[in-house]
């Protein structure tokens, strides 16, 4: 009974360092885009592809 809370203990703290490693790295994909400022209207483009504003036509 007593190495199965070891072995609970280990494979814990193996999770828990795994959970570190890979932590940054998710809270760095899920990060919103950067705002890029339009360089034609000068509005900020959120979805970060063609500017919105600007193929509606007042371009
Ligand atoms: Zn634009």
């Amino acid at each position: 009974m007593l190495k199965i809370v070891t072995l609970f203990l280990i494979f814990m703290a193996v999770l828990a360092m795994f959970g570190r490693l890979r932590l940054p790295k998710i809270t760095r994909r899920h990060g919103l885009p950067k705002p890029r400022l339009c360089k034609t209207c000068r509005r900020y483009n959120l979805r970060g592809g063609p500017c919105p504003h600007c193929s509606d036509g007042q371009g």
